[in-house]
């Protein structure tokens, strides 16, 4: 059975940093890309990080009911598709998504049983410092990502997980064991406890 991981962090959090570290050494894990009315920032590329479309087209989509949540950020909309979610399922892989603190509350509702992860900066100082190291955003976006932080750090307490992102490699391990875990919750385990029930006879 599929699992869904929720990652939700303000942004400069690291939470992109800290996927980045995650996805090539868990083969299981496909990350969902969104689709999103902002401009690519930086190395991103079109198709990898983000499917980039108009607003225009967001409302289309949004309207047709393609989206299984979606959110307006920092003045632009964000999506996931509900194509990646069954299309993780049929391939039996575990789905990882990177979606704000609405986007995540939604999600939640349709699929109850997702794993929802809330990742922090050390401190808000912290925070600024790394919003301005990325040196992708002007001085006002910077500001208006401090204050939208400030608002979504709220929220924590809706999160089954919270991992504060001191050192990357420390918390990526920290990622890695709620995802260890969590895979062999009972439920999860179905599948493959059956076929060992079976090897034991019909007695079991
Ligand atoms: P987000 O995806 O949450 O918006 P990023 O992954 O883009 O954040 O990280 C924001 C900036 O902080 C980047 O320049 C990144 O290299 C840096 N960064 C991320 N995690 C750490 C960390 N643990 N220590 C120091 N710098 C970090
Ligand atoms: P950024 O512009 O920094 O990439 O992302 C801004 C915010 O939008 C982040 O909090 C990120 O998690 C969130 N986000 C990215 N994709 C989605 C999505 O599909 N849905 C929702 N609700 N939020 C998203």
């Amino acid at each position: 059975m599929s699992a869904v991981f929720i990652i939700s962090a303000p942004s400069g959090s690291g939470k992109s940093t800290l996927v980045r570290e995650l996805l090539p050494n868990d083969p299981q894990l496909v990350f969902s890309i969104s689709y999103t009315t902002r401009a690519p920032r930086g190395q991103e590329r079109p198709g990898v990080s983000y499917r980039y479309i108009s607003r225009e087209e967001f409302i289309a989509r949004k309207d047709r009911g393609e989206f299984l949540e979606w959110a307006e950020v920092v003045g632009n909309f964000y999506g996931t598709h509900e194509s990646v979610w069954i299309e993780a399922r049929e391939a039996g892989k575990d789905l990882l998504l990177d979606i704000d603190v609405q986007g995540a509350q939604q999600l939640k509702e349709k699929i109850p049983d997702a794993v929802t992860i809330f990742v922090l900066a050390p401190s808000r100082e912290i925070l600024e410092q790394r919003l301005r190291a990325r040196s992708e955003d002007s001085e006002q976006v910077i500001a208006r990502r401090l204050l939208a932080a400030a608002e979504e750090i709220r929220n924590y307490h809706r999160y089954d997980y919270v991992v504060v992102n001191d050192q990357v490699t420390e918390a990526v391990e920290t990622l890695r064991a709620i995802l260890r875990a969590e895979r062999v919750r009972r439920q999860r385990m179905e599948d493959r406890i059956r076929p060992i029930l079976a090897t034991f006879g019909e007695s079991l």
